[in-house]
């Protein structure tokens, strides 16, 4: 297996977390009868780059062609992006002669802000049962898989991003180059790139959250690697920001590396010193990784074998993808957690991929009064805590896993 980027042999194991079904791949319930297929979900880190990265077992057009994911149902989030659009028209100076394009635009909940202001918008989004829903709210979207091919279409009918987002969709791009050249070439001479990820690796190995490693998850990222990969297409990032949404996030501004007109912030070289002396160009700090989430897992089990022992219910709170990396690698089923809950009606009776704990409406929680909530989608801890409060009424507990057991 070769590096994604540098094509340089790998051969250091990052994490092996065992075999798992594809994370967003819930199940029905004719479903759960038939076989299921789990697929490795091995990292491994790349000696002369650094990028972790997996492997691509299941295309990725299969994986994300009808995707259950809508970002439209977390307020947190909505919030977070509605804040982004309104900094972004301020200090880019954005008006209605420019065009945002959006990669990976899903349901055109982000657009639609920019939409709102008479900024005309463009998403680009593969899911086409997602990319249904934004076209219903008037959000110009094409259903198609980004990358060169589709960059050269549009900048031929004369469309060029002034603005062009690109959120949470880096670490799911198997073919990377592919992606960079058509972001460089979409991108307007003047024009701002602005690429949000999660999984941020300095977090992801300070906090020991293996659970944000899934099939659909390729390559994890550092600052340091990501400043590689544009620097070779001749993109520049000019500022970085840390952002606390989804466990622990990373913003990224780009120019063309021609645009001298933007300065470059403090902010990336204080960046890139912190990961150094962190030690994410040495080696051993990806080595020994695996430990902290032998650690980790077994502080887990402990949790739910206790509980049990004292005979107390345990029910999710979330269906996340990160939750059923975290309930596969520790074998957590149905034999300890009854049920989970999620908001998104999408998911709701549904089942969990390899665990098949059930997806059911969070008012289910107020019916049985479990004893503990493991918060499974943790990035949301406080929205979940807050509408849920009613488990106090009857003494119930909020439990986090990651990055420590935690009973709240
Ligand atoms: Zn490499």
């Amino acid at each position: 297996m070769k590096c994604r980027f540098c094509n340089n042999k790998l051969k250091h194991i990052f994490i092996d977390l065992g075999k798992s079904p594809l994370a967003n791949s819930y199940l029905n319930n004719t479903e759960i009868n038939k076989m299921e297929p789990f697929y490795p979900l091995r990292t491994y880190v790349c000696t002369k780059c650094f990028l972790v990265q997996l492997e691509e077992f299941e295309k990725s057009t299969k994986i994300f062609s009808n995707y259950a994911y809508f970002s439209s149902y977390s307020q947190t989030w909505l919030n977070h992006v509605r804040d982004f659009v309104n900094n972004t028209i301020e200090r880019f100076k954005i008006s209605n002669t420019n065009l945002v394009i959006e990669i990976a635009s899903n349901d055109g909940y982000l657009l639609e802000y920019f939409k709102k202001q008479n900024i005309p918008v463009l998403g680009i989004e593969p899911a086409a049962n997602v990319a249904k829903v934004a076209k219903k709210k008037k959000i110009p979207t094409i259903s198609k898989f980004f990358g060169q091919k589709i960059a050269k279409e549009l900048v031929r009918n004369g469309k060029k991003a002034d603005v062009l987002i690109a959120f949470n969709v880096l670490p799911h791009v198997p073919n990377l180059t592919d992606f960079v050249k058509g972001l460089k070439k979409l991108l307007n001479n003047k024009g701002i790139l602005i690429i949000q990820f999660s999984a941020y690796l300095l977090t992801l190995i300070q906090k020991v959250e293996f659970d944000t490693i899934y099939h659909e998850h390729f390559s994890y990222f550092s600052l340091f690697t990501l400043q590689k990969i544009f620097s070779a297409y001749n993109l520049e990032i000019f500022d970085v920001e840390e952002l606390n949404i989804h466990g622990g996030s990373m913003r990224l501004y780009l120019k063309h590396l021609e645009n001298k007109d933007i300065i470059i912030s403090n902010s990336v070289i204080q960046k890139l010193k912190q990961e150094k002396k962190f030690g994410l160009t040495s080696i051993s700090t990806y080595t020994t990784f695996s430990n902290k989430v032998n650690i980790s897992k077994r502080k887990i089990w402990q949790f739910f074998i206790d509980a049990k022992r004292k005979r107390k219910t345990i029910v999710g709170y979330g269906a996340p993808a990160k939750g059923n990396t975290l309930l596969n690698y520790c074998g957590i089923g149905h034999d300890f957690i009854d049920y989970t809950v999620d908001l998104n009606p999408h998911k709701q009776n549904l089942f969990l991929p390899g665990t098949h704990i059930p997806i059911l409406k969070p008012t289910m929680i107020s019916k049985t009064k479990p004893d503990y909530v493991v918060i499974l989608a943790w990035n949301f801890k406080e929205e979940v805590m807050e509408q849920t409060k009613i488990i106090k009424k009857w003494g119930g507990k909020f439990v986090v896993l990651i990055p420590t057991v935690k009973v709240l």
